[in-house]
């Protein structure tokens, strides 16, 4: 089945990056279809209180904040579809894109998928994944009130991560594999003061270990070796809680379009990426930021280029 209409923009991607592309392509009149994706909202909407979006003094809840930009973006006439865009034909204009088993067209493309949680590979993680192994507290950590848990990583977002979790569990563990943060002052003053968080320096996870629970398999234990001296020890714990950064939304692709070692997009200073026409914002190309304000920069710069696009080609 085929969508007849030829769409100005299509945007791939609701979170800041997409819903900003998208309210801006609406004001100038240009009816962008936006496609939301597996995670509607994107990123925000799996924290808490973010503290440093401009223009909210007391903090926005992230799901607060995405909503209001999906709603504004659908003021000035946004569509957006609740699918996931399976590939774009690059190699015919106008592009046809294909999603939820329909195809459709666009003169321009903005993609804006974003990036997911990066995974440690190690034994263990796909078995206890969901039932003691995740990558997201505000999602996940109700399950684990009274509990003793592990949180993976040192940045701003484990920090974050193990923060949220103290209201929560017993006690929270921070395992890093060296023996000084990188968050940002604030977040790791915060997390440094907390009597409920112990920090596990210079250490990596080696293996998830559990126990079969009914049906399920269920973590009970993570396992970490000092990188310094070798020796390993097993902590008590619940459950893993992996935030050790993220992974561009470039895979779909499938190479069409020129990214670097790890798979981020690349764009020239028009937000533009290797096929003209065809333009990225947010974190699928930013591995530098990866702030929500960036974010929306980049997708008000790819929506006013998109716009520039299609006049100067004469297709709006
Ligand atoms: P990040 O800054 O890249 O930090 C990732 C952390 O995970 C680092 O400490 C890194 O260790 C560790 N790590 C990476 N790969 C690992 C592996 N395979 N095994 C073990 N540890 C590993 O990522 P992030 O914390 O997700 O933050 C991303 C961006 O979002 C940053 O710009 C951050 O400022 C921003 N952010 C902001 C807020 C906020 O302001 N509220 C909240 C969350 C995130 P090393 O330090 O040794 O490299």
């Amino acid at each position: 089945m085929s969508d007849t209409s030829i769409r100005n923009t299509v945007i791939l991607g609701t979170g800041p990056a997409g819903l900003t592309a998208a309210l801006y392509l609406g004001r100038a009149n240009l009816a962008p279809l936006v496609f939301a994706g597996n995670l509607p909202g994107g990123q925000l909407t799996t924290t808490t209180e973010v503290e440093n979006f401009p223009g909210f003094p007391e903090g926005v809840l992230g799901g607060k904040l995405m909503e209001d930009m999906d709603a504004q973006a659908r003021k000035y006439g946004a569509e957006i579809e609740y699918e996931l865009v399976e590939r774009i034909e690059f190699d015919a204009r106008p592009f046809t894109l294909h999603a939820g088993g329909k195809a459709y067209r666009a003169q321009t493309v903005i993609i804006a998928t974003g990036a997911s949680p990066r995974l440690l590979g190690v034994p263990g993680e796909q078995t206890y994944w969901n039932h003691g192994v995740h990558t997201c507290a505000v999602c996940d950590g109700g399950f684990y009130k009274g509990k003793d848990v592990v949180v993976v990583g040192g940045g701003d977002s484990a920090m974050e991560e193990a923060s949220y979790l103290t209201k929560l569990a017993n006690k929270v563990y921070v395992v890093h594999r060296r023996g000084e943060l990188r968050a940002s002052k604030i977040m790791a003053d915060r997390a440094l003061a907390n009597p409920k968080i112990e920090f596990v320096w210079d250490s990596a996870v080696d293996e998830v270990l559990g126990e079969k629970a009914g049906n399920f398999n269920k973590a009970n234990r993570v396992r970490v070796k000092n990188l310094k001296s070798g020796e390993t020890r097993e902590i008590a714990a619940s459950a893993m809680f992996i935030a050790i950064g993220h992974v561009p939304n470039t895979k779909f692709l499938g190479g069409a379009l020129a990214t670097d070692e790890e798979g981020y997009l690349k764009v020239d200073h028009h937000q533009q990426t290797s096929i003209e026409g065809v333009f990225a914002a947010g974190d699928v190309h930013d591995r530098n930021f990866r702030q929500a304000i960036t974010a929306a920069g980049m997708g008000c710069a790819s929506a006013l280029e998109a716009e520039r696009y299609l006049t100067r080609m004469g297709l709006a």
